[in-house]
């Protein structure tokens, strides 16, 4: 008995002297599922830095009076700013999790196809790889199968994706005639309604105003992605929320921020609410992204595209099973068409090996030294 626990001891001792680095990545805690929530166009200068002040103005950022946002988001460090404007991001994905993206810690993220709008910025993630077919926001299925579609044809995924957006671009995205997965990106949320509650939900949303046409605004979209997640248990779910990109072109600063503190509480309900479900709880991966950047300056943050090269850069967070605790990373550089295998991975699905175009999965797991963990001043002031 002695010696057995003799042995015992130095073999317990022997494995932790291993370098964390040996364990191979297969044998980490993998997800069961994954929640994919997309902020369109949202800047990095906002998601580390939080409010800009500079952009508290007419000119800048159609804002007439600058003391209520001042009140709300403002704060003296780029920390407690961030941390005000985006409190799940900041209070729970950052410390359980990573954040990709900010330059003042050598993190960058950035889009690689070139034209910096939202069909080929989405195809570039969903994909894993830029296509110069995708070319235009024009309501064109997609050629490619996306990692979506891919999964949904996978062993125990069939029926289990679904997609919800406030653009209604994205059955073409996502080629849902093709597919099969189920899209919803306008029109009543709830495609079925079978409460009280679901009726309601639909009949409000019918209520809200066309403001943009081919944008609804976010809360139809998250309300329906919620029912759709408490009622058909999706094992792979997005949500593409668009308000963020409309407020910043119609260069309404005050309600840019407004929309990502109201798109970072949605992350929250969503993940709360996979929480409280047992086929949910500790099984389910969260990754947050968006499809392009801006422009850099109080003239041209309203926008993005091939004319606006500050736009390629871009940000990524992730928590989970399967994702190490890392905060901000730093000294790193990763593309938007690797968020396609990263999905996959997330979940235990090797896409790049069945997709030779798709970049790299992100090396999420243990690993990696912690040695980035907490801080990370990402603003210009
Ligand atoms: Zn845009």
């Amino acid at each position: 008995m002695k010696r057995y626990a003799f042995v015992a001891i130095v073999g317990a001792l022997a494995a932790a002297a291993a370098p964390p680095a040996s364990a191979p990545a297969q044998e980490q805690p993998r997800a069961r599922n994954v929640l994919v929530v997309t902020m369109d166009g949202l800047r990095w200068q906002e998601l580390f830095g939080g409010l800009q002040a500079e952009m508290l103005t007419k000119a800048a950022g159609g804002v007439g009076e600058a003391a209520p946002i001042t009140q709300r988001f403002g704060a003296a460090t780029a920390e407690e700013r961030r941390e005000k404007l985006l409190p799940f991001v900041w209070t729970v994905i950052a410390k359980q999790g990573q954040v990709f993206g900010d330059p003042s810690r050598n993190s960058h993220v950035r889009v690689t196809n070139g034209l910096r709008f939202s069909y080929p910025g989405y195809n570039e993630m969903l994909v894993g790889f830029p296509d110069p077919r995708i070319n235009s926001n024009d309501k064109v299925l997609n050629p490619n199968v996306t990692v979506l579609e891919w999964l949904h044809r996978r062993p125990g995924f069939g029926g289990r994706v679904a997609a919800f957006a406030s653009w209604d671009l994205l059955p073409w995205i996502v080629n849902a005639e093709r597919s099969g997965i189920h899209a919803n990106g306008d029109g009543a949320p709830v495609a079925r309604p079978a409460t009280d509650r679901d009726r309601l939900l639909n009949d409000f949303a019918a209520d809200l105003p066309p403001y943009w046409g081919a944008t609804r605004f976010d809360a139809p979209t998250g309300f329906g992605a919620l029912e759709y997640l408490r009622t058909h248990r999706p094992r792979v779910l997005y949500v593409m929320l668009g308000e963020t990109d409309e407020w910043a072109h119609g260069r309404r600063y005050d309600l840019y921020l407004d929309a990502a503190r109201r798109n970072d509480r949605f992350i929250q309900r969503l993940w709360d609410t996979a929480q409280a479900v047992p086929a949910y709880a500790n099984t389910t991966a969260l990754l947050v992204a968006t499809d392009h950047g801006r422009g850099d300056t109080a003239t041209d943050w309203t926008s993005h595209g091939e004319k606006v090269p500050a736009a390629d850069r871009i940000w990524m967070a992730a928590m989970g099973p399967g994702i190490a605790p890392l905060g901000v990373r730093a000294d790193v550089s990763v593309t938007q068409s690797q968020l396609a295998a990263t999905i996959a991975a997330l979940v235990g699905e090797d896409y790049a090996a069945a997709q030779p175009k798709a970049a790299a999965a992100l090396d999420l797991s243990v690993a990696i030294r912690a040695r980035s963990r907490g801080g990370g001043a990402g603003a210009r002031r």
